[in-house]
């Protein structure tokens, strides 16, 4: 039951081989049985029941859509009316918000379940989930290690089929690392395509939110809810969403494929990279060409998010000062002292890291000489694209540098660990669509995801081109457990 796809779920639901109800209770009860991988901050045992006898009566009814009645997993950076929304952060530990994101209505309608909602790195921040206050979240495929972050609850959720599909946010490869170290397929979409409005910001310019999933055809049907112009979202582009399932099957003779010169070089470790050009070579037998581009300016991407990244998460977390939001500090002399103990006491290091580099970032005194910078070399990033998608289609390249590494490797070097998003945090700054799927395992039986980056808005080229490897390999089905 629990492998099946999301169109066999649709199915078996449709034809009656189990009520919403039955397949509801069935992923709580592996939820429960499976809690030590502690991908869940918040499971909603009761919610989702009563959720799941209202979906059987759509289908008893004849209503149903693509979703209705199929148990998900929402990242808890998504506010959910009437479900604690905490960002994984003591500062939002007692928050409980009083609407629906635009994303979570959106699944509402259509007759989806919300199992819960899954751990995270605190507000986004990492890419390992160690900096979660609700404790690391387990790789399934290997407990020793890191699912990969921000949205590694999400990813161990969906990799230990806790739940067929959950949703996450990515804001430099908060979606693509961690569905690369579990073994998934994971969307970024073009910033703009799904509505940010009731997603707790990090980083307002590059973050999105997106799909994870173990097909790039259950992505689809994701996705298709998911996207769609939000007027409450001043950044969501008013453009036509296709149908995402409809061009999977299409033929890929003459595609294009581009492999960055500054990617594919000897910095590559050799494991990751005999698997990708395997990948790759899969390809050319389905009629793809391979070329050579180059990204001159993707070596400066690292700096310029985190130049860029930080100085609006600290502007974006002025708002959690003890006033208004959540955590407020027990005892304090006056409202100076309140805000500083609250912001103390309720953000973890990383967190706090952040802001003060953001701060700095954007004082009177450096402001032109970090953020106006990392600006212009943002522009030169994404010119970069713009020019090497004039001789290619789609661009690949390894999702991460290395598979998932164990708990503790990083976490005391913050740079090692931003530079596990050294192929992903471009797509982001130019603001593309990027997708990772599992191309195969390492020699520690660890998956090894390959990116695809497309054109602004061809989330259906990215998945069509995703979904024809998928059919004649089979990385995607493997599962630890
Ligand atoms: N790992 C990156 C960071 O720490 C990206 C996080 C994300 O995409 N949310 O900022």
């Amino acid at each position: 039951m629990h492998k099946k796809s999301l169109q066999k779920l649709a199915l078996g639901l449709a034809n009656k081989d189990f009520s919403t109800i039955e397949l509801t209770q069935y992923f709580l009860d592996r939820i429960e049985a499976h809690q030590d991988i502690n991908a869940f901050i918040t499971v909603d045992r009761e919610g989702s029941l009563q959720q799941a006898a209202a979906a059987d009566k759509l289908l008893s009814a004849g209503e149903a859509q693509p979703l209705t009645g199929i148990p998900l997993a929402h990242k808890d950076i998504f506010c959910t009316d009437g479900l604690r929304t905490s960002c994984g952060s003591k500062m939002l530990d007692n928050f409980i918000a009083p609407y629906d994101a635009t994303l979570i209505r959106k699944f509402r309608q259509t007759g989806s379940i919300i199992l819960g909602k899954t751990n995270m790195d605190e507000f986004a921040m990492g890419s390992s989930n160690e900096t979660s206050y609700y404790g690391r979240v387990l790789n399934p495929w290997n407990k020793e290690r890191v699912p990969g972050g921000s949205s590694g609850g999400s990813a161990a959720a969906v990799a230990a089929h806790l739940a067929p599909a959950a949703t996450g946010t990515d804001t430099g490869g908060s979606i693509r690392q961690p569905a690369s170290f579990c073994g998934l397929t994971g969307l970024k979409p073009s910033y703009g395509r799904v509505s940010r409005y009731g997603m707790i910001a990090f980083a307002s310019s590059l973050d999105q939110a997106g799909p994870m999933a173990h097909s790039a055809a259950d992505a689809a049907i994701l996705l298709q809810t998911m996207s769609g112009f939000d007027e409450r979202d001043s950044t969501s582009v008013d453009i036509a969403v296709p149908d995402f399932s409809e061009d999977l099957e299409n033929n890929l003779e003459g595609l294009k494929i581009g492999m960055p010169v500054e990617f594919f070089n000897d910095d590559l470790d050799p494991g990751i990279a005999s698997i990708i050009m395997n990948a790759l070579r899969e390809y050319e037998v389905l009629g793809a060409k391979l070329v050579d581009i180059s990204l001159p300016n993707s070596h400066l991407s690292v700096p310029c998010y985190y130049v860029l990244a930080p100085a609006e998460a600290s502007s974006n977390l002025s708002r959690f000062d003890g006033a208004r939001y959540g955590y407020r500090t027990a005892e304090y002399d006056d409202l100076l002292d309140m805000y500083k103990k609250t912001r103390a006491e309720g953000f973890g290091d990383e967190v706090k890291r952040r802001i003060m580099i953001g701060a700095y970032a954007l004082s009177a005194g450096y402001y032109d000489a970090y953020y106006l910078k990392a600006q212009k070399i943002r522009r030169l990033i994404s010119d970069d694209f713009t020019r090497a998608f004039e001789k290619c289609d789609v661009i690949a390249s390894p999702t991460a540098p290395e598979t998932a590494f164990r708990f503790g490797d990083k976490s005391d070097d913050p740079v090692a660990m931003y530079l596990n998003d050294i192929y992903t945090i471009s797509v982001n700054l130019a603001g593309l669509p990027g997708i990772s799927i599992p191309a195969g395992l390492d020699k520690n039986n660890l998956p090894v995801g390959l990116q695809l980056i497309g054109q602004y808005f061809d989330e259906a080229g990215l998945l069509n081109v995703a979904h024809r490897y998928q059919q004649v390999t089979d990385w995607h089905t493997l599962s630890p457990l």
